[in-house]
């Protein structure tokens, strides 16, 4: 098999130490593997969106050595590809419209006690045998099968999660009438042939539901591997765009690469230039990750 990995950022603004941390892990286990590494650019969440974003995150990549392969996927030009993937499971009857607002999904999930880890709160079922008289579909699920759902992740070992009773049925297109992440990304990591994907631990709790979505679309799901988040020093809060996370000093890309290293939890590598990095780190980086590596 041959190893495709990839990085998929949102375009909502610079990229900060957070996203180059899960960047570089993707980069290095991609290179460390042998294997290709692919750019999509997630602007399918158009609100979010910010004009320009995206040309920066390139730029800010290339100013870091982080060369990517081929062509460029843009979400935001994939909707026929999205449409397709709903269109064949709402004819096995997996998806159905839910009428229910915001606030009523929060209600039903308080009133059943229900939070779960990570603080979301898990649709309770409510349309899921049909609408109530007088309401419209707003957004459309998909209907869980029931089952718990265990993979491996390769930073942080053994996970399960019951879909349908921690999540429940999830959105695939939303109420304002877009696409939603869990959809896209299933989607676009099947036609792209990802094989590995690494991203930041604040996506470990979107793994399983992205498992169950892609086995329902006949494709195998990738091996993961959830990297650690970057805090913020002074506040404890996780290092994002909504937080104000300064973006990446692109003028000092040594400076950057080693603290997102470091934030990886491996030792200075102490080269001068991001190229001698890049090729030290990646042997490092094989020799902790790869099977048979030297
Ligand atoms: N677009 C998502 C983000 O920037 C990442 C999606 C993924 O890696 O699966 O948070």
């Amino acid at each position: 098999m041959t190893y495709v990995g990839r990085f998929a950022p949102s375009p909502s603004g610079p990229l900060h130490l957070g996203s180059l941390v899960a960047a570089l892990a993707s980069w290095l286990d991609a290179r460390a593997h042998g294997g290709r590494w692919l750019l999509r650019i997630e602007d399918v969440d158009t609100p979010r969106t910010v004009p320009g974003a995206a040309e920066t995150i390139m730029s800010q990549l290339r100013a870091l050595g982080l060369h990517w392969d081929g062509d460029i996927v843009w979400q935001s030009q994939r909707g026929e590809a999205y449409q397709q993937a709903f269109d064949a499971l709402a004819q096995r009857g997996l998806i159905y419209g839910c009428g229910c607002t915001r606030r009523e999904i929060a209600d039903s999930a308080l009133r059943g006690g229900y939070t779960n880890a990570d603080g979301e709160r898990p649709y309770t079922g409510t349309c899921r045998a049909g609408l109530a008289p007088g309401r419209q579909a707003r957004a459309w699920r998909l209907r869980v099968p029931p089952g718990v759902e265990t993979f491996t992740d390769r930073w942080l070992g053994p996970q399960q999660q019951d879909v349908e009773h921690a999540v429940g049925d999830f959105v695939l297109k939303r109420a304002d009438g877009l696409w939603a992440y869990q959809l896209a990304v299933v989607v676009d990591d099947a036609a792209q042939g990802v094989t590995d994907i690494v991203r930041g631990a604040d996506l470990l709790s979107s793994t399983a539901r992205q498992r169950v979505l892609a086995r329902l679309l006949g494709a195998q799901p990738p091996r993961v591997m959830h990297v650690p988040l970057v805090t913020d020093p002074e506040s404890g809060l996780k290092l994002s765009k909504q937080n104000g996370a300064p973006a990446l000093d692109t003028r000092q890309p040594m400076l950057m690469l080693e603290q997102a290293w470091r934030a990886l939890g491996f030792a200075p590598v102490q080269v001068a230039t991001p190229e001698k990095f890049l090729q030290r780190a990646t042997l490092l980086w094989a020799r902790r990750f790869v099977r048979h590596a030297a």
